[in-house]
């Protein structure tokens, strides 16, 4: 712990408690060193200031983790019954419930999203998503075949893919870990999760707690290190079956190039350049309000953010308007200020990278009429930004930047504006405001994206897919879709008439 957090930061004793320990990983029921020794350091991105040493895995490690997951899954875990698993994730979402105040606390001084919203906005999903599954552990079944052939029976069987080396990134790390972890356990996989570098925190408390929830060791195991140490290894070993990942296109790619090595499956959920699209029937009020929190939400980091505003011409003055005084009203500061409405980038790389691609706007003749500063040397903080008439060639129109910058775009008519939502190489998710159904009708059918929302922005649920068409990924996260991609179908040909 340092200095500038018992100064500054009001957290709860049992965060200062967690933040004394060794942050060190969790393989089988023990929390080890890394072979190495090494650590890394995570910060507090809302002060600058180290928050914690954590251990590095790195080979030695990810083999250990995976000999020890495969014993799991052939051994302890697949000896328990499937409402049993069922009982333990619920189990593990009481725990999360239990201690949701401590581990938004660590979340918010690890990642930097105000407290009150990963306590309050977060947390509450984070232990649905485990209970929604919980609910599925029991319900996994198999079929049979009429396929006509006399003395020939057909059964098909659902079996778990295996070891799951899930990777995610810092944006909600508990959250973005649960999507993967959750379907998997249900499903009877075994996990070893690496968390992104900036934000290893949370992902070791949740190991911690299901292993007091009672889930076998070795079912659940947390390796922090970076992305092309632990990362790289768990991609390369052939004792992972399947990598589920969140990030960025250009990871996704190369964890796909090498997954195909030894076939592991791949599920990928990547980046976005979402459009609002807002239609001058809309209710004008509701669309500003939906589309400035869509984009400015978690400081703009969200992969389905609504960066790419498309307006229709004869409301663009009024909703640019509305969305640059919802800009100026948010409050920027330290996730720990209740006054705070926004808080930092993540690190002062996504600062710079943010205000790089403000500034190629700005050069491609891109108008900022809010926003466009750093600001506050201490912690990563960007103010909210609007950019109007930047060329629909530009890099901040058609590139993720993964910060609080939104790009407006006028349009004329619903002919012209699905071929401007879809010119984009992402399809993640894209937002409809319009008092028309016949509107919402027609784009939500034509629009290339794996979420449609019709005037609101950014909802998500357990039960429902969550994932990208085109370079958005492959796979969803939610539902039974996502239970889906953790389980292997073996077809059981008998001939019971030799
Ligand atoms: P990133 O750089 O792709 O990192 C994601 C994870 O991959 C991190 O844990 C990272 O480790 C790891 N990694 C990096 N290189 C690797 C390698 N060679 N092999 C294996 N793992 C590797 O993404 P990010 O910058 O953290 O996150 C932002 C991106 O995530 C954005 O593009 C955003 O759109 C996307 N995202 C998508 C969704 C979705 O659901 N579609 C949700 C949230 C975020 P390190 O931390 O050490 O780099
Ligand atoms: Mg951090």
């Amino acid at each position: 712990m340092t200095e500038a957090l018992s100064a500054e930061i009001d957290v709860l004793p049992e965060v200062r408690e967690t933040l004394k320990r060794p942050q060190l990983l969790i393989i089988g029921d023990h929390e080890v060193a890394a072979h190495s020794g090494e650590t890394f350091d995570t910060l507090n991105p809302s002060t600058g200031s180290l928050l914690a040493r954590v251990a590095h895995a790195d080979r030695d490690d990810v083999d250990d983790a995976v000999r020890i997951a495969r014993a799991a899954l052939e051994g302890s875990w697949r000896m328990v019954t499937a409402s049993e698993r069922g009982r333990l994730l619920n189990k593990l979402a009481d725990l999360i419930d239990a201690q949701a105040g401590e581990l938004a606390q660590l979340e918010s001084l690890d990642n930097g999203t105000p407290v009150g919203v990963t306590r309050n906005g977060l947390l509450p999903g984070v232990a649905a998503h485990f209970r929604y599954f919980a609910g599925w552990a029991d319900k996994i079944d198999g079929t049979t075949i009429d396929t006509g052939m006399p003395g020939m029976s057909v059964q098909l069987q659902r079996e778990p893919v295996g070891v799951v080396a899930a990777i995610v990134p810092w944006n909600f790390p508990l959250t973005m870990a649960t999507w993967k972890i959750a379907p998997a356990l249900a499903a009877g996989c075994t996990v070893i999760l690496k968390p992104a570098e900036q934000t290893p925190l949370t992902a070791l408390a949740l190991g911690r707690l299901a292993l007091e929830a009672g889930i076998p060791p070795g079912v659940l195991q947390v390796l922090p290190g970076l992305g092309e140490t632990a990362g790289a290894a768990l991609v390369e070993h052939p004792g992972v079956d399947k990598i589920a990942f969140t990030g960025s296109v250009e990871v996704g790619q190369a964890i796909s190039r090498v997954a195909v090595g030894t076939m592991k499956r791949v599920s990928l959920e990547l980046g976005g350049k979402s459009p609002s699209i807002i239609m001058a029937d809309a209710d004008i009020n509701l669309a500003i309000a939906s589309a400035a929190s869509g984009i400015f939400f978690n400081s703009g980091q969200v992969c389905s953010a609504g960066s790419r505003l498309l307006v229709q011409s004869s409301v663009f003055d009024d909703v640019i308007n509305g969305i640059v005084g919802a800009a100026e009203q948010i409050r920027v500061g330290s996730a720990f200020d209740p006054a705070t409405t926004m808080g930092p980038l993540i690190s002062s790389e996504q600062v710079d990278r943010v205000s790089g691609y403000v500034e190629l706007g700005r050069g491609d003749g891109g108008r900022v009429l809010t926003g466009g500063t750093a600001t506050n040397p201490n912690g990563f903080y960007y103010q909210p930004t609007v950019v109007v008439d930047a060329p629909a060639t530009s890099r901040i129109v058609r590139e993720e930047i993964f910060g609080p910058v939104v790009v407006a775009q006028p349009f004329e008519s619903i002919e012209s504006l699905a071929d401007k939502a879809n010119d984009s190489p992402f399809g993640l998710a894209a937002a409809i405001f319009t008092r028309d159904a016949r509107n919402s009708h027609h784009l939500s059918r034509i629009l290339k994206a794996g979420s449609v929302w019709v005037n609101c922005y950014g909802y998500v649920h357990p039960a429902v897919p969550f994932g990208g068409f085109k370079m958005s990924g492959a796979g969803r996260d939610g539902g039974r879709e996502s239970l889906d991609q953790y389980l292997e179908t073996k077809a059981i040909w008998t001939n019971y008439a030799w």
